[in-house]
């Protein structure tokens, strides 16, 4: 069993009368609900208003793998808590960061660039995958039409990602590295720029796969407890046979 928390910033969709046509109850609860359709998968959610935004230690070390909506208040999620979400990674925690996720502390943190990229409301984007053998492709067509999405642009500033695994071209004419996988530590990390909060791109079935299968590449290999080593013993010297 793979152990999901969506965690999502929980703000447009109250505040804002076009968000909440499209998402009343929160991204969250509609990522919550596909995921949970796999059997192999066990989810809950946390958000920004609840203590600790609802990723107490306890929360953290019951997660497997962390996916991350955020648009708004990047800047109301406590710096402790972004460090934390950071650690857990670097012990081995997969971290799924979504669309306007990008420039949120703990992928900031993990990245150690500024995360910046080009925007531009409602455009067409044509989601290609450069990378069909990749796990996160698995099952998902050569390319996904996205009738209404926000441009993301490059520059997208981000290290060289370890694979690229799908790129977003838009009717404006710009292209992006919209999936892009990292390594940090004993974690895996996957950005994937699909998902402005005005338009149902969740709801698509393809998108949804993408980030199904990224949750089940995400999953930790190998869990450490700390991420600082032993003192080292002499080893045993070698003896040829
Ligand atoms: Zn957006």
């Amino acid at each position: 069993m793979v152990r999901v928390t969506v965690w999502n910033e929980f703000r447009k969709e109250k505040t804002d009368e076009s968000v909440k046509a499209v998402y009343p109850l929160g991204l969250h609860k509609v990522i919550a609900g596909f995921l949970d359709e796999d059997q192999e998968i066990t989810v809950r959610t946390a958000t920004l208003d609840e203590p600790e935004h609802g990723l107490t230690n306890e929360v953290l070390e019951a997660t497997d793998v962390l996916i991350w909506w955020a648009h708004v208040a990047h800047r109301e999620v406590e710096e402790a808590v972004a460090e934390k979400v950071k650690e857990q990674v670097l012990k081995g925690m997969g971290l799924i960061v979504l669309h306007s996720g990008h420039i949120c502390k703990p992928f900031k943190k993990l990245m150690g660039t500024s995360c910046t990229l080009k925007w531009r409301d409602d455009d067409r984007e044509r989601l290609w995958c450069c990378n069909p053998a990749h796990p996160i492709a698995k099952g998902v067509p050569e390319y996904i039409d996205i009738e209404h999405e926000e441009m993301y642009g490059e520059f997208f500033d981000i290290p060289q990602p370890d694979e690229l695994v799908f790129i977003g071209w838009f009717a404006g004419g710009e292209v992006f590295r919209s999936g892009c996988t990292f390594h940090r530590g004993y974690g895996r990390i996957f950005y994937f720029q699909p998902g402005h909060e005005e338009y149902p791109v969740y709801m698509d079935p393809n998108i949804q796969k993408i980030i199904c299968n990224a949750v089940h590449w995400a999953a930790p290999q190998m869990v450490v407890k700390e991420l600082v080593c032993p003192n080292p013993k002499p080893l045993e010297p070698w003896k040829a046979d």
